[in-house]
């Protein structure tokens, strides 16, 4: 997993050439989805695959990254108008145990 723009691999620091792309569902605010086009490319040296993720998604979550900041800052609880249902309370509590690159944040 790489973010956007690398252009060596995380492995080996190999040059990396795309390789072909998928689509990732990303969810947002009230369970709206957009679906998100994902780059995956190839390390020329290990020929290893890395997805190459766009800035607004956190490695491994399919939600927009202001919600996840938000409910890691303590800013969106299930209190909060718009997000009762989404994310869950359980998504939501699990998120508060991740460590994400302060970068991200
Ligand atoms: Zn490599």
């Amino acid at each position: 997993m790489i973010y956007e723009g690398e252009i060596s691999c995380p492995v080996c620091s190999g040059e990396l050439k795309y390789y072909d792309h998928v689509h990732r569902i990303m969810k947002g605010k009230e369970g709206t989805k957009q679906i998100i086009e994902v780059r995956r490319m190839q390390c020329k040296k290990c020929h290893k695959i890395h997805r190459e993720l766009p800035d607004e998604i956190l490695p491994y979550l399919h939600y927009e990254r202001d919600i996840v900041v938000g409910v890691y800052n303590g800013w969106i609880t299930p209190e909060t108008l718009g997000f009762e249902d989404y994310p869950s309370e359980t998504t939501m509590s699990r998120w508060h145990h991740l460590h994400f690159p302060p970068t991200l944040l």
